[in-house]
């Protein structure tokens, strides 16, 4: 089993305060922004919970009849909860449902069959509905002993606050930066390149560290510079595009964006998302309108909420696309 993150060790130390002073938390709510490896956090502090002869820095020994079992995927005394995949599409459902904290609450009924704690991961916990969210609440109003429930969310807002006000709440703080660059180095000679286009999350940025998520990012930033200069036309581009995941290309075409407008302010801006390409973005700088520019990222921000809706991805681009050409026809 994988250990933990360089920057997670205070972390650690504060959960194993409640093992040493005996009050592990009956909810524990692990929150704090995304891609900082609170799941991760959240598995080890279960794991170790469960383990029978912990190791001397808390961590589960990998060892025990009880490890055996986690790393078999049949601890009877552990659950984890999350979004399951829907019989019909395939695909991960949206939210936990009712049925599942259901059989969750009549299984929490019984006793553990360990001596030590049984424990619950419910991930990403803000994705449990209504109903869900309710059925879980009356459990929390009257819980099982030797039971600890550990939710984890980046998304705070979304969670019930009635849910919240019964959690002991866990706050992860983002990593300091040097000690993710000096964990990414080991990974990549890009380090501080897939930082920026990570937005600081370090898991995030280990997996924008392949070679291929670059060139990706390095081929869309040419074709879109090709539609700039009208050699390229954006209906091929947008069909093109079509194929990559419009998350990533709305964040990279919006950092691109806001990279141009940084180099409207200053000749030599530090920070910039794509450090890598500043000489082709200081030089179309140069050449587009700056009100245009503006309107352009209003329309990128829009963008960003219509992706959520069932809008038809080709017309998205195509919009989009068309926009940034007729932006800089001059
Ligand atoms: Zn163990």
């Amino acid at each position: 089993m994988m250990s933990l993150y360089p920057w997670q060790q205070n972390d650690w130390q504060q959960l194993q305060n409640y093992v040493e002073q005996n009050r592990v938390p009956q909810a524990l709510l692990i929150n704090g922004s995304a891609g900082i490896g609170k799941q991760h956090l959240a598995e080890k502090f279960a794991y170790a919970l469960l383990c029978e002869y912990p190791k001397i820095d808390g961590l589960s020994c990998g060892e025990c009849k009880s490890c055996q079992l986690l790393k078999a995927g049949n601890h009877p005394d552990f659950m984890d909860v999350q979004p399951e995949e829907d019989s019909k599409t395939k695909k991960l459902k949206t939210s936990i449902g009712i049925d599942q904290i259901r059989t969750l609450i009549e299984k929490l009924a019984l006793k553990p069959q360990f001596a030590q704690y049984r424990v619950i991961l419910i991930h990403p916990a803000d994705t449990l509905n209504n109903a869900a969210a309710n059925a879980f609440l009356k459990y929390l109003e009257e819980p099982t002993e030797r039971t600890v429930l550990i939710l984890v969310t980046h998304r705070m807002n979304k969670l019930p606050a009635t849910i919240k006000s019964r959690c002991q709440k866990f706050t992860m703080i983002m990593p300091d930066r040097n000690l993710i660059l000096q964990w990414l180095s080991q990974e990549t000679s890009n380090a501080e390149i897939v930082l920026n286009l990570a937005q600081g999350s370090p898991l995030l940025a280990q997996q924008y560290a392949t070679d291929e998520h670059l060139t990706q990012r390095r081929d869309c930033f040419n074709a879109w510079l090709s539609i700039a200069k009208q050699q390229s036309h954006p209906i091929t581009v947008a069909e093109q595009w079509l194929k990559l995941p419009e998350t990533t290309l709305l964040f990279w075409v919006s950092s691109w964006v806001i990279d141009l407008m940084r180099y409207r302010h200053q000749s030599a801006p530090k920070n910039l998302y794509h450090a890598d390409l500043k000489v082709a973005l200081s030089e179309l700088a140069q050449l587009v309108n700056p009100i245009k520019l503006y309107a352009f990222y209003d329309l990128l921000l829009q963008s960003r909420q219509r992706i959520e809706t069932q809008i038809n991805k080709q017309v998205l681009w195509e919009e989009i696309l068309i926009a940034w050409a007729s932006l800089n026809r001059r």
